[in-house]
C-alpha cells in the first residue's frame, strides 16, 4: 500500500518519492493518520475502509477549495485513492505549533477572509454530498438558506434521530417552523469549514493559523462562528480578529442556538445519549 501511495505521489508531484519511513499519528475521531517521509519531504496520510474513499474524495475537495481562497491556511491536498482494500488521502504536513493570542487573532482575520471569498453563484449547497463526523451532509443547491438549513441540515438530522430512536415532534412541522424563524434572514453565501471545533483549528510551529478535517459547503458563515462557542468557546482575541475584518450581523446571538442545534443532534446520531434532551431543549429555545 505505501508503495503505491508513494507512486500517487511521484505522479501527482511530478517528483519521485519513495516512503522511508511512515509512523502513525494519533488524534483523529475517524480515520488514522499517518506521517510518510522520504527524508526531505514529508505528507499526513489519512487512512479508512474502502468504503470510505468517497468521504476522502469530498474532504480533498473542500479543503482544495478553501486553499484556493488563499486565505486562512489549510494542508493542501495532494491526492486520494483506495489501495489494498484502503482508501487514502495525502496531503501537506503541518508541523503544529502553540497558539498564542496574536494567532488567534490572525485566525479571526483569515476566516473571516475566506468566508468573505465570493460565491460562484450565489446558491446554498455544495458540488457534492460530505459527512459531518461520520452522518452524511446533503449539499443539493438551493437559492434560499431558510430552505437549505432547515430542510438539508435540521430535518435530515431529525428524521436520522428518529430513527435511532429519538423523541421529537413532527418534522415538517419543524422544518416549516425554523423557515420561519430564519424568513427575514438572507445571508450571502460563504464557503464554510463546516465543523469548526478547536480540535479542528490549529497553529504551526511558525506562528501561521490553519483549519484541519472541513465539511465543506456554501452557507451562512455564522454556522462556523456558532460552532466555535459551541464547547467552550475559541479565545477572545478570535473574535477580535474575525469582526475587525468582516462583522457580525444583528441577530447572530438568536441564530447561534439554531445552527450549533445542527451539530447537536449530529451528536446524538453519532453518540446517543444526552444529546437528545439537549437537542430538544435547544428547539424548544429556537422556537419559542
Ligand atoms: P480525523 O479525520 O480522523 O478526525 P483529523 O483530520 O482531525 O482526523 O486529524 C487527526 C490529527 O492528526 C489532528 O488532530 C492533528 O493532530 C493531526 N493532523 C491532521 N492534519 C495534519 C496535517 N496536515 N499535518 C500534520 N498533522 C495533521
Amino acid at each position: 500500500m505505501w508503495l503505491e501511495i508513494a507512486e500517487q505521489i511521484t505522479k501527482v508531484t511530478g517528483k519521485s518519492f519513495e516512503v522511508q519511513q511512515h509512523r502513525s499519528v494519533g488524534g483523529g475521531c475517524i480515520n488514522q493518520g499517518y506521517s510518510i517521509t522520504d527524508g526531505a519531504r514529508t505528507y499526513f496520510v489519512k487512512l479508512n475502509q474502502a468504503s470510505q474513499l468517497e468521504m476522502f474524495e469530498a474532504e480533498a475537495l473542500g479543503l482544495q477549495q478553501m486553499y484556493d481562497t488563499q486565505s486562512i491556511r489549510v494542508p493542501q491536498p495532494l491526492c486520494c485513492g483506495m489501495s489494498d482494500r484502503n482508501s487514502y488521502i495525502v496531503m501537506e504536513w503541518l508541523e503544529f505549533g502553540r497558539a498564542d493570542n496574536a494567532a488567534w487573532e490572525e485566525m479571526g482575520r483569515k476566516l473571516a477572509q475566506m468566508h468573505a471569498y465570493p460565491s460562484p453563484n450565489g446558491k446554498f449547497g455544495w458540488e457534492r454530498n460530505n459527512t459531518i463526523g461520520s452522518t452524511p451532509q446533503v449539499n443539493a443547491w438551493m437559492d434560499n438558506w431558510s430552505e437549505f438549513f432547515a430542510e438539508q441540515r435540521i430535518g435530515y438530522q431529525i428524521r436520522l434521530a428518529k430513527r435511532r430512536g429519538g423523541s421529537f415532534p413532527d418534522t415538517n412541522a419543524t422544518i416549516a417552523a425554523i423557515q420561519e424563524v430564519l424568513a427575514d434572514w438572507q445571508p450571502s453565501p460563504s464557503l464554510v469549514h463546516g465543523d469548526l471545533w478547536s480540535g479542528n483549528a490549529a497553529c504551526t510551529a511558525a506562528g501561521e493559523p490553519a483549519i484541519l478535517d472541513p465539511a465543506t459547503y456554501w452557507g451562512d458563515r455564522e454556522v462556523d462562528l456558532a460552532m466555535t462557542e459551541l464547547f467552550g468557546g475559541f479565545p477572545a482575541a478570535f473574535y477580535r480578529g474575525y469582526n475587525a475584518v468582516f462583522p457580525l450581523n444583528e441577530g447572530y446571538q438568536r441564530r447561534k442556538t439554531l445552527y450549533n442545534l445542527y451539530h447537536i443532534l449530529n451528536h446524538f446520531n453519532l453518540f446517543g445519549g444526552g444529546y437528545e434532551s439537549q437537542a430538544r431543549r435547544m428547539l424548544d429555545d429556537v422556537l419559542r
